[in-house]
This record gives structure tokens, C-alpha cells and sequence, in this order.
């Protein structure tokens, strides 16, 4: 019988991972190990999981307690049948905290060499915790998971269960768990925990995974007590989060629990309506528990759209104009949304637009359960209010910071400008803060028209042509709401889901794409260039680049390439060939090498050439297959970034017709048309000269947009895409030289 186990994949080199420790908490049967199964097989992060042995953890608690529980202790030892077994390990670890002993050191191990661990053991009450919180010292943070399951279920689990790692199982198993259950004893802050994240059911455990299997050796989460400690009351607590922000806290010096943590300060606009903090529950009026209500429910998992009025800011619209188009625009999509909601959200009880709205909506009796305002910063509505709104709008006239630069480089993967009456949905990056910290998962920018004279490209007085941007603005942004919510997106998104969010670019350009883009400036398209000023120093040509944990694809599928069966094409001993999920043309894969600490071009040296030949050739073997194939495709180029998006050294192979709805903006062509991309065949040649590869400047990708045969100049990408859909030119002289043009006559490049 092992007394524990240490799981664990070897951590990248060099890497500087934030370590914590998680102590997972739950009866046996509850899914501890198999919560940490799915973590580390999601995760980018190194991770060891410590495990004690079941029967031993009863053992070693039973024997703290042997003198004065001593019948209890043998009855024990009769039911469990272990005897000779159990005492064997006593003998050899040498006294029964022994084995918890030897789970702290392995913990302590771990973290040195810089993984975080899971603590798989019941941890059922604070005397069983209070060791493995003192791991790492205060440099380390520790995690509590609790999966807080009835007894009943652990039972039937564990009754059932066979060939379990600990032998915990069948009759045995439900006569352990009827033991822990007195003891337990759900875990605080105050014990020294900086967060704790309660699991009731098979969603939360989900959700709970998803958290730390997309958390990238870099990446921390916020600290608090998350999901609920009570079962029956899910939608309740929702209310409860509003209620006790109004009742004097009964256990007033306690630590803050969840509901305590979550209250906003404000619920709705008017004055009178705030709840002031000595206010009873029960002296709320009728009005106030409507709202408490409404906005109890817009936390629960139910999508939900927050935008701030559009264009009345800073581009001075008309607030009474504007307040009649957005209560026009609301009661037209509230019954296309289904369940969803739409929350106009301003920072201040005084907005006049917010009050203005709520008026007119009220008049026209739309059903406040799909449509209410709300008082607070649109970036922080589920940290500072408890309110949680899975996607917010961008009015696009500002930054928004939150979104930290994850979400500049998201959207700038999808458009280059937007013009007014337009919106643009970008689905989140997971590392992203506003992802993290408010449960976010999609941002739409929408421009609305500007009527202020000091900005840029003034409507003046033109009301007729501004209400009709604005409305358009509206149904815009509206209809890429829907578009989540018809994608089914939940609130809280399954580290697939959001794979499948990445991949989706919902564009909604009234009059189809990039109408107005890169030709003369429109109202206010100069405001969204700014807001979307991504500065292309953030595409660093360092070998020490942080990378995001949606950039962590590549490495994770290069790692285990086993579990991504449905994207990968060949799996060799150092290569992995996988199609690119957004490809730029009609065949566009990538070549992953599998070496570990291998992120990028710039990482490779001199030692690196034979890998960097076997790339090449695998990927020249695939550009002939398709070649032969399809006579269509002519050509392929192998190459490199200078600076790639995503971790783990790749190989672009990628056809030379650059069809392709995902090839969108100028930064996508010039990553591929400019010296930018640095053929393969180069790459080696100057690793044999010179030793490593001299990396281009990111400066390339806003050149301007040229063709890749006749080298002619487009003002934008859809007029290129049109003329090189017909261009028949023959390749520059450059690129028909050494083989870094491949094409179906070509079978004499395979490296030597
Ligand atoms: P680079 O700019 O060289 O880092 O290229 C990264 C490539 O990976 C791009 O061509 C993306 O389309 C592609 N890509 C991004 N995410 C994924 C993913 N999850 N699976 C496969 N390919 C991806």
C-alpha cells in the first residue's frame, strides 16, 4: 500500500511560477483527486499533488486521540480490516504522523522546486489543515477548495466505487465517512487561507477547475471567500448579499463570509433607494426588495449585457434623444434575448440618462427582470457591487484598462478600426482581469456618433444622421449580445468554452465589414484608433516574455498531445504537426516542437539546428501532401515569427492564397508578408553562420499593405484580399531563391 503519491510534470525551465498551495477539503467520495486530475491535466502550471493515503489519514487522526478514544480506536482498526497492513506502515514511517509528515515534506520538496502542490487528503477540520498552511512560509499562498457534497452522495460514491488508490471502498467507505462527518469543520479565512472557493455541486467543482486549470505559471486569483457555503439557498444568498449589507452583522468580528463580501453600495440610481447602512431588512419597502431582487437575479448565471449610455459623454448627444433611442432600441430586443438581461449602467446616483431611462422604460412597462440601471464602474460591477455581468460594452471612446493588455491584443486580432454605428465583440482572454476578477468573458467596443465640436469629425447639429448612428449603434451592440447568448455561452465559462469563444470573431458592421476602415476618417473613428492604441513594443522580441495563459495553447498541446487528438495531425518523437485553429489561408498548420523551455525563435541556438531541420522537414512533407491534393494551392512558405502570439516554438506552414475569413486585419498579413516572417530554410542557415537568428522588428506588422507577388500598395484588407484573389504575378525574386518558396514541383527541399 503506497502512502502517498507525488503526480507531478516537470516544470518549464527558468520559469518563475507564483507557487501556492491548495488544500483541497471534502469527505472521501466528494472528487478530490479527481478535481486535481483535471487541474493538472489543464494546466500550464507546474503542479504536485500530494496524496495521502486514505486509511492512514483515519489512522493517523484516530491515533492523536488513542489514549482517550482507545475503543474507539481499535473498533476502528477491526472495521477497517487493516491491521497487519496498516501497522506495517506505522513501523516503517516510524510513528503514524509519520505519514502526514512525509506529506509535508513532499509538499515542501515541490515548492522548492517551484510547483505548486494540491493537497489531496480530507482536511476535514482546522487541526488537520494547520500543518499544511504553514508550507512555503508566508511567500506562499495558500488555497482551500472545499467540495462541500451531502454525505449521502460521498457514501453511495465511495460504497461503489472500486480499485480505489487508498482501498477505501464498499462498506469500509461509508463507515469512515459517517466518521468525519461530525468533524467537520468548513475552513476560514482567518485560519490563514487567502482564498477559499466553495463547491456545492458538479457546476461549482467545474467552475472551480476551470479557475486553476487556466492559471498560467504567472498568474494569481483574487483573494475571498467565493460560491456559496449553503446548498439550498442559491438564488436566495443572491439576495442575502444585498440584505446583509442593511443588517448590522451578527457576528460582528468574525471574518467577512461571502455575502459580506459581495455587497454593492448602491442598487439602482435614486437617491432615496440607496441602501444606507443602518437600515433594517425588514424596514426595506416593497420597491427596494423589487429591486434587491433584480439585481440579486442579474448575479446569478443568467447573461447579462452592462453598457453605458452611448455617446452622451463625451461626444454630447442629446440626453433626451438619447434616453428615447435606448428605451426604443431595449423594448425592441428585450423579447429576443430570451432569459438574458441588458443593464444600463452610469457611476453616478446623479446621472441624469440613467434616470431619464428608467422613467421611460417604466412608462412603456418593460419588464424590469430583463432591463433595469444601475449605479457603478462598469469594469468592477462584481468586485465593488456583486453584480455580475458576463459581457460589457466599451463605449469606444476610452481605454478600458481593465482589460489589461490581453484584450488590446484580442481586439486588435479582430479589427483594425471600427467606424461609428458599429460594434465589435471580442471574447476575453482568460488571463484578462476583467475575466479573472469580474467573470467577464466578452467585451463589445461599439462607436457611437460624436455631436461634441472640440472632437474630431463633429455631427454638428445633424440630430437626423446622429440618431440614426446611435440607433444602429444600439442595434449593434445588442445583436452581438445576442449572438453570445445564442452561442450559449454560460456565465461562467468551461476552459473549452472559451476555446470556442476565442475562435469566435462576431463582427457586427451593419453594413458589413470594415465599411469606413482605413479610408477617410469617419466621426469618431480617430477615438477608437486611440482607444485601441495597442503598442506594438507589447509584442516583445525578449526571450523572458510573460505569457498570458490563453498562450499557453501551443505548449500545452506540444506537451500533452495525447489529450488533443481532434487538432493534431502526426505526433512524432520531437515534433507535433496540428492544424492552426485561426489558419490565414486555405492550409495553414503549425510544426510545434516538444522541447520544453523552447517558447519561441528567440530561445533556439547553434544546439538547436537538428530540430530546427526536422520542423522544416515535416512541415515541407505536409505542404507536398497538400500540394498533391489540391492543385489549387501552387505554394506554401515555412517560416517563423519574430515575435510569436502564443508560447512553444512553432513552425508556420501556410499556403500562399491567403484565402481566408480569419486573415482580418494588416497585422495578420504583415505577419506573414513582411521580413517579419523569417522563412525556415533562413533560419537555420544563419543559426549554422551566426549562432541564433537575428529577430525583426515588430514595425513590419503597421507597414502598409502590399501584395505579396506584384507588391502593389491596398488601402485596406479587403481590397487587398480582392486583388490578390486574381493577381497573377510571379513571386519576387527573394522568394523563389533557396527554397523558401515551396511548390509542387519542389521535392528537393527537405533539409540536409
Ligand atoms: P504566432 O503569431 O506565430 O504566435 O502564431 C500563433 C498561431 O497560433 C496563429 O496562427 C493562431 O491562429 C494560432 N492559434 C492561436 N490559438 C490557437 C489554438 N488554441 N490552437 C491552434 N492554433 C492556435
Amino acid at each position: 500500500m503506497e502512502t502517498m503519491e507525488i503526480d507531478s510534470p516537470t516544470p518549464s525551465s527558468g520559469e518563475e511560477t507564483k507557487a501556492i498551495v491548495v488544500i483541497l477539503m471534502g469527505l472521501p467520495g466528494s472528487g478530490k483527486s479527481t478535481f486535481c486530475d483535471h487541474v493538472m491535466r489543464s494546466s500550464s502550471r507546474p503542479w504536485a499533488r500530494i496524496c495521502q493515503n486514505m486509511l492512514l489519514q483515519v489512522f493517523d487522526e484516530m491515533s492523536q486521540r488513542v489514549s482517550s478514544d482507545l475503543v474507539g480506536f481499535i473498533t476502528l482498526l477491526r472495521l477497517f480490516d487493516l491491521s497487519l497492513t496498516l501497522l506495517h506502515h506505522d513501523t516503517i514511517n516510524n510513528g503514524k504522523s509519520g505519514t502526514k509528515l512525509q506529506c509535508l515534506s513532499s509538499a515542501t520538496s515541490a515548492l522548492k522546486e517551484g510547483k505548486s502542490v494540491l493537497i489531496d487528503r480530507c482536511n476535514i477540520n482546522k487541526e488537520q489543515r494547520v500543518d499544511f498552511l504553514k508550507l512555503g512560509g508566508t511567500k506562499v499562498e495558500k488555497h482551500a477548495v472545499v467540495l462541500d457534497f451531502p454525505a449521502k452522495l460521498c457514501i453511495s460514491r465511495s460504497v461503489k466505487r472500486t480499485g480505489h488508490e487508498g482501498n477505501l471502498q464498499g462498506g469500509k467507505a461509508a463507515a469512515v465517512v459517517n466518521q468525519m462527518v461530525p468533524k467537520k469543520e468548513l475552513p476560514k479565512l482567518t485560519e490563514g487561507f487567502a482564498r477559499i472557493t466553495f463547491c456545492q455541486d458538479e457546476k461549482d467543482v467545474k467552475e472551480s477547475i476551470n479557475v486553476y486549470g487556466l492559471l498560467g505559471p504567472l498568474d494569481s486569483l483574487p483573494s475571498g471567500c467565493f460560491g456559496n457555503k449553503n446548498s439550498d439557498t442559491k438564488t436566495q444568498l443572491g439576495i442575502m448579499k444585498f440584505l446583509k449589507k442593511v443588517e448590522p452583522s451578527s457576528n460582528a468580528g468574525s471574518e467577512p463570509t461571502i455575502s459580506q463580501k459581495l455587497i454593492p453600495n448602491e442598487i439602482s440610481p435614486g437617491k432615496d433607494s440607496g441602501l444606507q447602512g443602518t437600515k433594517k431588512a425588514s424596514d426595506l419597502t416593497g420597491v427596494a426588495h423589487k429591486k434587491l431582487e433584480e439585481a440579486a437575479a442579474a448575479s446569478d448565471n443568467i447573461p447579462t449585457l452592462a453598457f453605458p449610455s452611448i455617446s452622451t459623454s463625451d461626444f454630447q448627444f442629446n440626453l433626451e434623444k438619447a434616453s428615447d433611442i435606448i428605451v426604443e432600441k431595449v423594448e425592441e430586443f428585450v423579447g429576443k434575448i430570451g432569459k438574458a438581461k441588458l443593464v444600463l449602467v452610469d457611476l453616478s446616483h446623479k446621472s441624469k440618462i440613467l434616470s431619464l431611462v428608467k422613467t421611460k422604460a417604466e412608462q412603456k412597462n418593460i419588464d424590469s427582470h430583463k432591463f433595469s440601471t444601475f449605479v457603478g464602474d462598469i469594469t468592477r460591477l462584481r468586485s465593488q457591487k456583486g453584480l455580475h455581468c458576463n459581457v460589457i460594452a466599451n463605449a469606444a471612446n476610452w481605454r478600458l484598462k481593465p482589460g489589461g493588455s490581453e484584450l488590446d491584443i484580442a481586439t486588435k486580432e479582430k479589427a483594425d478600426c471600427l467606424s461609428p454605428g458599429n460594434a465589435l465583440v471580442v471574447p476575453l482572454p482568460s488571463s484578462s482581469p476583467l475575466f479573472t476578477r469580474e467573470g467577464v468573458t466578452h467585451v463589445i467596443h461599439v462607436l457611437g456618433p460624436n455631436m461634441n465640436p472640440q472632437r474630431p469629425d463633429c455631427l454638428k447639429d445633424d440630430y437626423v444622421h446622429g440618431s440614426e448612428l446611435l440607433r444602429k449603434a444600439y442595434t449593434s451592440l445588442f445583436e452581438g449580445f445576442s449572438s453570445i447568448v445564442k452561442s450559449g455561452t454560460e456565465v461562467h465559462s468551461t476552459n473549452d468554452d472559451h476555446k470556442l469563444k476565442r475562435e469566435a470573431a462576431y463582427e457586427f458592421d451593419m453594413n458589413k465589414k470594415y465599411k469606413g476602415c482605413e479610408k477617410d476618417p469617419q466621426p469618431g473613428l480617430s477615438d477608437f484608433r486611440d482607444v485601441r492604441k495597442i503598442p506594438d513594443e507589447k509584442v516583445s522580441l525578449e526571450t523572458t516574455k510573460t505569457w498570458g495563459s490563453w498562450a499557453q495553447a501551443l505548449y500545452n498541446i506540444a506537451m500533452h498531445p495525447e489529450n488533443h487528438t481532434n487538432v493534431v495531425l502526426e505526433t512524432l518523437d520531437d515534433v507535433v504537426v496540428m492544424n492552426d485553429a485561426y489558419p490565414k489561408a486555405k492550409r495553414h498548420i503549425l510544426v510545434l516542437a516538444r522541447a520544453n523551455g523552447l517558447d519561441s525563435i528567440a530561445d533556439v541556438h547553434r544546439e538547436h539546428i537538428s530540430l530546427l531541420k526536422s520542423m522544416h522537414d515535416v512541415g515541407f512533407k505536409w505542404a507536398q501532401k497538400f500540394l498533391n491534393e489540391d492543385k489549387s494551392l501552387s505554394f506554401f512558405r515555412l517560416g517563423y515569427h519574430s515575435a510569436p502570439s502564443m508560447r512553444q516554438l512553432h513552425l508556420h506552414v501556410i499556403s500562399q492564397d491567403f484565402d481566408s475569413g480569419h486573415l482580418k486585419n494588416k497585422k495578420h498579413w504583415n505577419s506573414f508578408n513582411t521580413p517579419f516572417f523569417i522563412d525556415s530554410v533562413d533560419v537555420i542557415k544563419e543559426l549554422d553562420e551566426v549562432g541564433k537568428v537575428t529577430l525583426k522588428n515588430d514595425k513590419f506588422l503597421s507597414m502598409e499593405l502590399r501584395c505579396h507577388r506584384c507588391k502593389s500598395v491596398h488601402p485596406n484588407v479587403p481590397r487587398l484580399k480582392a486583388h490578390i484573389s486574381s493577381c497573377q504575378a510571379s513571386f519576387p525574386a527573394a522568394l523563389l531563391q533557396n527554397g523558401r518558396l515551396v511548390s509542387s514541383e519542389d521535392n528537393t527541399n527537405f533539409c540536409e
